[in-house]
């Protein structure tokens, strides 16, 4: 699938890891096979821009993107169970800065466009489908309304 986003990084691998990111979040968060297959239907992928950024239109999400530096980032959260097994030029794993950030962008997916964008029902959805040990990773990102919904786990 081509992805129709904005600076898409179109390298095979760089696509390849991350499909292998949203396989762990449903073989090892709390991603279900419905819902992988909803995302396999939209618009995303890796993009070279700041931030990442999730899309709707008519009432509906169609888009969503994980930026390239995260993907780069050599950040490997000790308390990861399984690390993602995948290549990646400059760690040989995914980062797991980079699978966060693509349970981030999912959480907002899956929610419903009317919902606020970082309330309740958007951290009800995160913290099931982000592996328990990367959810660290929200309370630096916002810290303010994801401590409300977040444990600190170190
Ligand atoms: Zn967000």
């Amino acid at each position: 699938m081509a992805p129709r986003i904005p600076k898409a990084v179109k390298a095979p691998g760089v696509q390849y890891d991350f499909w292998a990111g949203v396989e762990y979040l449903r073989d090892y968060g709390g991603l279900t096979a419905a819902e992988f297959k909803k995302i396999t239907l939209l618009d995303c992928g890796i993009s070279n821009t700041k931030r990442g950024r999730a899309c709707h239109k008519n009432g509906k999400y169609y888009k969503f993107y994980v930026p390239y530096w995260a993907y780069l980032k050599e950040d490997i959260f000790l308390g990861l169970e399984v690390w993602p097994i995948r290549s990646n030029p400059n760690t040989d794993r995914l980062s797991s800065l980079f699978v966060y950030y693509l349970a981030h962008e999912i959480s907002h997916v899956l929610n419903s466009p009317k919902a606020k964008s970082h309330g309740r029902r958007f951290y009800e959805i995160f913290t099931r489908v982000c592996p328990v040990e990367l959810q660290h990773y929200e309370l630096t990102y916002k810290t303010k309304t994801a401590s409300k919904y977040i444990k600190e786990l170190v």
